[in-house]
């Protein structure tokens, strides 16, 4: 009787690690995310957050280190703040108001509020992850991280 190996199962919770170190959202909340991994996640996107399950295209190590699940969990938090209709409804609205005004639609993406957010946060996590030294000698975010589209944000290394 194998037990199942945890990077195999399509849905998890955060690991206690994880926990700790995505300081970004309270622990409370962290503990009640879902992790679901869905290879053929539509379009451009590397990760997706609705409510408080996070979708990845592809599992992230589960040391903490990860900028996609740092950022989807910055959105996590978003949804958890604003209810399901506050969240859709402002961030439809930078979406459109950036669409309207730029006619571009990376533009209008990054334009939205929550994105903005979680771009800010999750930056700043990363340099105090980076400054700090480094108690398992990881492979933290490297500094080279494109800031520009959705998958720009995936920047683990391959495992
Ligand atoms: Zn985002």
């Amino acid at each position: 009787m194998a037990a199942r190996r945890p990077s195999r199962r399509r849905i998890r919770r955060l690991t206690s690690e994880e926990v700790d170190a995505y300081h970004l959202i309270s622990a409370d909340l962290s503990q009640r995310v879902w992790v679901v991994r869905i290879p053929d996640l539509p379009g451009p996107y590397a990760g997706l957050a609705l409510g408080r399950f996070v979708f990845l295209a592809r599992e992230v190590p589960p040391s903490g280190s990860s900028l996609l699940l740092a950022h989807e969990l910055v959105h996590v938090r978003q949804w958890a703040e604003l209810g399901i209709a506050g969240f859709l409804f402002r961030y439809l609205r930078d979406f459109s108001r950036g669409l309207k005004q730029h006619r571009n639609w990376q533009k209008a993406y990054r334009q939205i509020d929550a994105e903005e957010e979680a771009r800010r946060l999750v930056d700043q996590w990363a340099e105090d992850r980076s400054s700090r030294p480094a108690a398992s000698g990881g492979a933290g975010p490297g500094p080279g991280l494109p800031p520009d589209a959705p998958r720009s944000i995936e920047n683990d290394p391959p495992t």
